[in-house]
């Protein structure tokens, strides 16, 4: 086995992992481990902006980063740690014009100063924006200058598994896609940065990549999953094929029609309307449809043709090209089709209550961006907060890291031993998947997506997700006998599929036993069964470990802060 020494290895090369990386470079031998080429990675597919009280606009000269934080922590539903989300809101300015200054090709007022739109649950226009392909910009952005500064990049890696040793992390091992080796990377510190999960429902904005496997190896690992109950659905994904319509759109000025063509925000969040939070937005696109104000029983419309073609070239040319390419429908003249769909996950590796944020239980092992939860979104994210919250942290873990130094070296009998046990487990289970006769793992992610589609959406009640979390244990049954059926390890993307369908399953299992334990709605888990927010039992994190026995739960208390807990309204 081919073995790689670094003094740190960040897994993932969206913008957190490379964030982090860039940072790292200035002083250590740092390796980028990623499964895609850098700039596929998922955050080059954001579309609608980065969050930054900068003020830029006259109507949103009084904003300030408390304001940011405010509305952060009130979009939360009140579950966000206060601390952090002060600390992000602080940071966002300078990261903004850091990414200024490295070039990022952000959209501009016309006194030169960069755009910003408003947002979802906003109290100011704070969305800084590169059109309606923002994510695109600063990928490319933070992947040359991270060339430039020789961080030693590894494509088409596939983490594996972690390992330990002497009592805390000491590498991975990970599969080299086009040679089909496994490699042993060995690093005192890792920082898992491995983007969202969407994919375990089969509806989602995601890309096919969104499969949670450092949610997965972290899980194996020991370390636990926090929040996952909270799983965003966005308001407005194109009927049919769920791809993103930015949030944007709206903050542009679009408006939400029923087929009576009542603007049906105004019952729900009179004041903000069609800019509430996402949680509020998409519930009540889903009541349209499910009290028979929709269209064909499935959707409604998200209506730009008032905003005139000129504004929607330069500012929405992504969305249009979207909405005539796979639905038929140019948004200058006609109204787009859309439903709500997976989005994003406010859950993820489970962090420390103290310590430096992003730390997990193993000693040496951080995680940052959409796989963690460092608890800034709470209970519902706003629209552009998760860009920001990847290069905020990324940088912060860099900058904390290189402060604290390197560890003293464990010695090389123990990480040898711990090498080769993680090692033979891999070497036992690809075995075991050529020679088992069971389904196979397109079948079982087809089955898995399904049952957490129609079960764990944006309404749930106790009996759908007992339903769903029944399945998911006979599916994790029917994985232990999933077949593969080639053997030659290049290029295999079955077994690729199956490696991620490993961690996916994990997490979809996790997500809906949260989601029975939590009885009561809050942001985006929202319980038929139990409307109310239920602030005496539930103001808390969740985490989820697997036991001896299934998974456990266990609960973590929300850091409060200068903002009262209250009701929300928009
Ligand atoms: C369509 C869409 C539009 C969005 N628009 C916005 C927006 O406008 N504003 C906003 O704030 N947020 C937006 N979001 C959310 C935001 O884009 C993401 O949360 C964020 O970009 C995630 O960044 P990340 O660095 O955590 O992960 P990603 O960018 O997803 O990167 C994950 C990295 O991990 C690597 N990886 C994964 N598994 C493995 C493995 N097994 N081995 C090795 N490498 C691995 C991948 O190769 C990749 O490099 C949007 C999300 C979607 C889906």
């Amino acid at each position: 086995m081919r073995i790689e020494d670094f003094d740190v290895l960040v897994v993932g090369a969206g913008l957190s992992g490379l964030r982090a990386g860039l940072e790292l470079s200035k002083k250590w031998n740092t390796a980028v481990i990623s499964k895609v080429f850098p700039i596929r990675s998922h955050s080059g597919a954001a579309q609608g902006g980065i969050n930054a009280a900068l003020g830029n606009l006259e109507v949103g000269k009084d904003d300030t980063p408390k304001g940011h934080a405010f509305d952060t922590v009130k979009g939360s539903d009140y579950l966000a740690d206060q601390d952090v989300v002060m600390f992000m809101c602080e940071e966002a300015p300078k990261i903004v014009i850091e990414f200024e200054s490295m070039g990022a090709p952000f959209s501009r007022l016309e006194s030169g100063l960069i755009a910003q739109r408003p947002f979802g649950g906003a109290g100011f226009p704070r969305t800084c924006y590169a059109g309606d392909r923002t994510g695109h910009a600063l990928l490319n952005t933070l992947n040359e200058q991270s060339i430039h500064n020789g961080v030693k990049f590894f494509d088409e890696y596939f983490l594996l598994d972690l390992f330990k040793a002497d009592g805390r992390i000491a590498g991975l091992i990970a599969l080299d896609i086009a040679k089909g080796e496994l490699v042993s990377f060995r690093a005192p510190y890792i920082i898992l940065a491995t983007g969202g999960f969407g994919r375990i429902f089969k509806h989602s904005t995601n890309a096919m990549i969104n499969t949670g496997d450092g949610v997965g190896a972290a899980f194996r690992a020991g370390i636990p999953m926090q929040d996952v109950e909270f799983v965003q659905f966005h308001p407005t994904t194109l009927y049919g094929t769920n791809i993103l319509i930015t949030e944007g759109a709206r903050g542009e000025g679009g408006y939400l029609f029923n087929k009576k063509r009542v603007r049906y925000m105004k019952n729900t969040a009179p004041k903000a309307m069609e800019l509430a939070p996402r949680d509020i937005v998409a519930r009540a696109n889903e009541i349209e449809v499910i009290e028979g104000r929709g269209f064909e029983n499935a959707y409604v419309h998200l209506d730009l043709t008032h905003l005139g073609a000129d504004r929607i070239k330069e500012r929405l040319p992504g969305i249009r090209e979207i909405s005539i390419y796979f639905a038929g429908v140019d948004p200058i003249e006609e109204p787009i089709p859309v439903q709500p769909g997976q989005h994003y996950s406010m859950g993820g590796i489970g962090t420390n209550v103290d310590g430096d944020y992003g730390e997990t239980e193993i000693a040496g092992l951080y995680t940052i961006g959409e796989c963690s939860c460092l608890s800034v979104h709470g209970a519902n994210r706003l629209g552009g907060n998760s860009l920001l919250e990847t290069a905020v942290f990324g940088r912060y873990l860099g900058r904390k890291l290189l402060e604290r130094g390197l560890p003293k070296k464990i010695p090389s009998r123990d990480i040898l031993a711990a090498e080769e046990k993680v090692l033979n487990n891999t070497l036992t289970l690809f075995k075991s998947w050529n020679e088992n006769l069971g389904k196979k793992p397109v079948e079982i992610r087809n089955e898995m997506g399904e049952i957490m589609n129609k079960n764990v959406g944006v309404f749930r009640t106790h009996d759908n997700l007992q339903k769903a979390y029944d399945k998911l244990v006979l599916l994790q049954k029917d994985f232990q006998n999933v077949h593969v059926s080639s053997d030659d390890w290049k290029f295999n993307y079955g077994l690729i599929r199956t490696l991620e369908l490993r961690s996916m399953l994990d997490i979809a299992e996790a997500t809906t036993f949260a989601a029975l334990w939590r009885k009561e709605s809050r942001g985006a888990h929202y319980r038929w069964d139990y409307i109310k927010r239920d602030d005496e039992n539930f103001l808390c994190h969740s985490l989820i470990y697997r036991g001896k026995d299934g998974l456990e739960m266990r609960i973590k208390p929300v850091k409060l802060g200068i903002f009262e807990v209250k009701e929300r309204k928009y």
